[in-house]
């Protein structure tokens, strides 16, 4: 992110900082001066916000490392004022896998939250919540409550909160990803409304705009996210589980024959229940019309192959597909060839995905 500087590397993953967050302290330094505090109340006063913003790191460290426990790298942390934001390298391909990973941020200042309470009710030092101010009061206490709100406002269900990732993964156990996206999105925009309209109206609070305006932008955003990148769908709804398997000492034209079924395939070369090579369907075809008919299979199939898992996102495997330059990728399960996948029909299915 622009404007942002490292300030440091834990767990592998650099954790930068927004330098407007240089701002955010100069005003907390001045609202403590101008509420006629000295030097050690506003000292403590930035220590508070420090504080504060290491529960947000912390925050983001549960999602991060809950996404490592499912293969999925965090390129980095950015903190910003108004909280902080963990770049998964990608959307973790189960919708339990997103819950879990969604969750982790808020159950953390759970954990921290429970933590203040008990040493709060141990050393006695818990006082009224109406005499907790912004920039006074107990600092364990005035952390405990900051805590709680992180924990309410994160759990909003709309994006870009972890409430709207909750809602996705909860609708995605039972519908297609993009509808369920659709689906959250479109609440999360609801619900932003909802803030605008209740900041203009009933209560006029710049604040609660501020977030109708964070959550609208946000829902947006994961909409055109999903719509761009993640078409949600599953190697397995794409494949072709019909194709005609061949053995590398075939003569060409005896292939074309046994592929008349599905003669556009490409053919699987297997010897000893091992897939070995894929013959082009292109190149067969090209070979047998110059006279190549009594050729084999050897010496023409590819050894180089793609395999995927049927549970592969089509996402993540066109990239895949593309740089190796194969034409089809052959999905296997268990060690079993499953069916076909070829790039044009995994484009088509991207392309329809994303309409
Ligand atoms: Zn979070």
């Amino acid at each position: 992110m622009k404007w942002s500087y490292r300030i440091g590397r834990w767990w592998g993953i650099d954790v930068y900082l927004h330098s407007s967050f240089g701002l955010l302290l100069l005003w907390v330094a001045w609202q403590h001066l101008a509420a006629g505090d000295g030097l050690g109340q506003t000292l403590l006063g930035l220590l508070f916000t420090l504080l504060l913003f290491g529960c947000v790191l912390l925050h983001e460290y549960g999602h991060a490392l809950t996404a490592r426990r499912f293969g999925i790298a965090t390129a980095d942390i950015t903190l910003l004022p108004v909280g902080g934001v963990a770049r998964l390298e990608r959307i973790p391909r189960e919708p339990w896998q997103e819950l879990l990973v969604a969750l982790a941020g808020p159950a953390v200042n759970v954990v921290i939250a429970a933590a203040l309470l008990g040493w709060l009710v141990l050393t006695a030092t818990w006082q009224p919540f109406g005499e907790l101010g912004v920039v006074s009061g107990n600092l364990a206490e005035r952390l405990f409550v900051v805590n709680l709100a992180l924990i309410v406002f994160n759990l909003l269900p709309a994006f870009p909160m972890d409430g709207g990732r909750v809602l996705r993964a909860l609708l995605a156990l039972r519908l297609e990803y993009p509808r369920a996206t659709l689906i959250a999105a479109r609440a999360g925009q609801a619900m932003a409304l909802l803030f605008v309209l209740a900041g203009l109206l009933g209560l006029s609070s710049p604040f609660l705009m501020a977030i109708g305006v964070v959550v609208w932008i946000g829902a947006r955003t994961e909409l055109h996210d999903v719509r761009r990148r993640t078409s949600g769908l599953l190697v397995h709804r794409a494949m072709l589980p019909e194709f005609t398997v061949v053995r590398p000492g075939m003569t060409l034209q005896e292939t074309l024959l046994a592929a008349q079924q599905w003669p556009d395939r490409d053919l699987p070369v297997v010897h000893e229940g091992r897939v070995v090579g894929l013959l082009a369907h292109p190149a067969l075809a090209a070979a047998v019309a110059r006279g190549g008919g009594a050729e084999l299979v050897q010496e023409h199939c590819s050894e180089r192959l793609v395999a995927v898992h049927p549970a592969d996102l089509l996402d993540d495997v066109q990239p895949y597909l593309a740089a190796t330059g194969s034409a089809t990728a052959l999905v296997v399960y268990q060690g079993r060839l499953l069916g076909l996948l070829p790039a044009a029909r995994l484009r088509e299915f991207l392309a329809a995905a994303r309409r």
